[in-house]
C-alpha cells in the first residue's frame, strides 16, 4: 500500500511516522521548504523562535504516541511558575500574579470535577473517532451534573468561583481552543485540569526540536519528503482519488491524506464531492493572530508564559466575533519567553488574537503592547531583531481559510462528531488529519487525530 500525505504539520508528520513504523510506504508533499507547519521554526540572525505552539500539555497523549511508534518522547522541563497573569488598563502596572503547580488547593473541588472529565475523555473519547451516539455513553449521562454538556466554560467556572481574577485565569484556556469562555462548552474545562492538575512542561529545545525529531524518525523509516511542493489539484474517478497534482506533476497512490487546510483541500475536489462554500460559510472560525517575534536583550522580568488581560476582555472577544480590529485599550495578549526555562534563549513571542480575514497594521499594536508589557512586568526590553506575522501570512503560507491561525472553533456544534469528518464520506481512499477534524486544535489533539486516522487506514 502506498500512502500520500499532503502537508507536514504535526498531523502529517505524526501520521507519516505512525504508518511508516508499520512498514507502509509513505510520501509527504509539503508546500513550504521545511516541515512542521504552524509548529515550524523561525530563524532571525542568532535568534530562534518556535513560530506557533509553546504550551506542552497532556503529556500522556505523547507518551502513548511515542510508545506506539517505538521512539522516546521529548525530554521535558517543568515550567515554574506555570504562568503569570496580569490584569489592568493599558500602560498601567495593574494586578499581577504567578500561578504555581500545587498551590491551587482552593481549587480542589473544581479540580476533582474537571479531573474526572479529563480522565473520562482520555479513557472513552479522545483516542477514537466519535459518532453522535457516543454522546449517549452511560458514563457521560451519569456525570451530567458534573459537566453539563450545554453550559459554557464561563457558566461552569462561575459555579465554583466569584473572583474576577480567578475567572480570567480559568477562562483564557478557551482562546487556545479558538473560542471564548462564553462560547466554549464546559466540557473543555478539561484543559484547565491539564494545566492546573497536570502541570505545565516545556519540551527541551522547544517545539522546533520536536518537529525535527519527528522528521528524523520518519526519514529513518524510509518516508519520502518533497518540500516546495504545493498540491493544486485532485484527480477523482469512480469514487476514488487516483492522483494529486502539483505544478503539472502527478503523484499517484492508494490512499491520500490531507493535512493541509481542510477547506482548501475541499475546494480542490470536483464540485460534486465538495462540502462546499455553503458548509464553510456556516462554520465558526477560530481567530487568526498577530504575532510579534522579537529577539531581545536588556532586563526581561518575564516568566515562560505571560497572559495580559487588558481593559475589558469581553470587548476584545466582541471584536473577534463581529470581525473588527480590537481596540488598543481592550486588547488582551499572550507572551512566550522560553529563556525563563531554558537558559540562554532570548526569543520573545507576543500573540494577539485577531479576527480572521481583516488587515492589521502591526506597528500600532507592537508599540503599545511592548510598552504595556514593560510597565506591567517592570522590564526594560531592547529589541534586536523583529518580525511581524499576521492573518495574511497564515493565508499565504498555509492556505489557511481567511487566515485563521487555529482552524475551526470548538463550539458545541463543532465538537467531536460535529467536526469535519476524518474520512471523506463518498471517496473511499481520502482521509483528513489535523486540527480541523476530530478531536481538534492543539498539538496533543492533532497527535491524537494522527493515531485515529492511522488506525482507520490500517484497519481498512
Ligand atoms: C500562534 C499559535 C500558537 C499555538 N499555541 C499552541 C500551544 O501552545 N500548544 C498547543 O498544543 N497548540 C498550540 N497551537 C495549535 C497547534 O500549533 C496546531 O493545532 C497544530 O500545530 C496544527 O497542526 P496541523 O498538522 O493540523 O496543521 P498545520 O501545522 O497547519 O500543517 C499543515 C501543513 O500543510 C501544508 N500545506 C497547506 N496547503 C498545502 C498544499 N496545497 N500542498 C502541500 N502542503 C500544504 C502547510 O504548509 C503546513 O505545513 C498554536 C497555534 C498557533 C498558530
Amino acid at each position: 500500500m502506498k500512502i500520500t500525505i499532503i502537508g507536514s504539520g504535526i498531523g502529517g508528520l505524526s501520521l507519516a511516522l505512525y504508518l511508516s513504523n508499520r512498514g507502509i510506504e509513505v510520501t509527504v508533499l509539503e508546500k513550504l521548504p521545511e516541515p512542521g507547519g504552524r509548529a515550524r521554526t523561525l530563524r532571525l540572525g542568532e535568534y530562534t523562535f518556535d513560530m506557533g505552539p509553546s504550551w506542552y500539555l497532556m503529556p500522556e497523549v505523547f507518551q502513548e504516541f511515542y510508545k506506539r511508534v517505538g521512539e522516546s518522547p521529548p525530554e521535558l522541563m517543568e515550567v515554574d511558575p506555570m504562568f503569570t497573569l496580569y490584569s489592568g488598563e493599558l500602560g498601567s502596572r495593574g494586578e499581577g500574579r504567578d500561578f504555581r503547580h500545587g498551590e491551587l488547593n482552593q481549587l480542589k473541588e473544581y479540580l476533582d470535577d474537571v479531573g474526572e472529565i479529563y480522565r473520562l475523555s482520555l479513557e472513552k473519547f479522545l483516542f477514537r473517532e466519535l459518532k453522535v451516539l457516543d454522546l449517549m455513553d452511560p458514563a457521560i449521562l451519569r456525570n451530567l451534573n458534573r459537566f453539563p454538556l450545554l453550559s459554557t466554560l464561563d457558566q461552569f467556572n462561575r459555579k465554583y468561583f466569584r473572583d474576577d481574577f480567578t475567572l480570567k485565569a480559568l477562562g483564557f484556556s478557551s482562546v487556545f481552543l479558538g473560542g471564548t469562555p462564553f462560547n466554549t462548552p464546559a466540557l473543555y474545562s478539561m484543559v484547565n485540569y491539564a494545566i492546573y492538575g497536570g502541570g505545565v512542561y516545556y519540551p527541551k529545545g522547544g517545539f522546533g526540536q520536536m518537529v525535527e525529531s519527528l522528521h528524523r524518525a520518519c526519514l529513518k523509516r524510509g518516508v519520502e519528503f518533497h518540500f516546495n511542493t504545493e498540491v493544486d489539484g485532485i484527480d477523482v474517478k469512480d469514487g476514488k482519488v487516483r492522483a494529486v497534482r502539483s505544478g503539472g506533476k502527478r503523484w499517484e497512490g492508494d490512499v491520500f491524506v490531507f493535512n493541509a487546510d481542510y477547506r482548501f483541500a475541499d475546494s480542490l475536489l470536483p464540485y460534486e464531492y465538495q462540502l462546499g462554500e455553503g458548509y464553510w460559510s456556516r462554520r465558526k472560525l477560530a481567530p487568526s493572530g498577530l504575532l510579534l517575534y522579537l529577539g531581545v536583550e536588556g532586563e526581561v522580568n518575564l516568566g515562560h508564559h505571560t497572559i495580559v488581560v487588558k481593559g475589558d476582555w469581553t470587548r476584545h472577544f466582541r471584536a473577534l466575533e463581529r470581525s473588527y480590529l480590537p481596540e488598543l485599550d481592550h486588547t488582551s495578549y499572550y507572551v512566550s519567553y522560553r529563556g525563563a526555562t531554558e537558559r540562554g534563549l532570548r526569543d520573545l513571542v507576543v500573540l494577539v488574537p485577531m479576527t480572521p480575514g481583516v488587515g492589521v497594521e502591526p506597528k500600532v499594536y507592537y508599540d503599545a503592547l511592548l510598552r504595556d508589557l514593560e510597565v506591567k512586568s517592570g522590564s526594560k526590553i531592547q529589541v534586536k531583531v523583529s518580525k511581524f506575522y499576521g492573518p495574511g501570512d497564515f493565508q499565504r503560507d498555509y492556505n489557511a481559510f481567511k487566515g485563521t491561525a487555529f482552524g475551526l472553533a470548538h463550539t458545541l456544534d463543532q465538537t467531536g462528531p460535529f467536526r469535519p469528518p476524518l474520512k471523506h464520506r463518498r471517496i473511499e481512499n481520502l482521509y483528513f488529519v489535523g486540527q480541523y477534524t476530530q478531536p481538534g486544535i492543539g498539538v496533543p489533539m492533532v497527535t491524537l487525530s494522527a493515531m485515529i486516522v492511522g488506525d482507520k487506514i490500517l484497519s481498512s
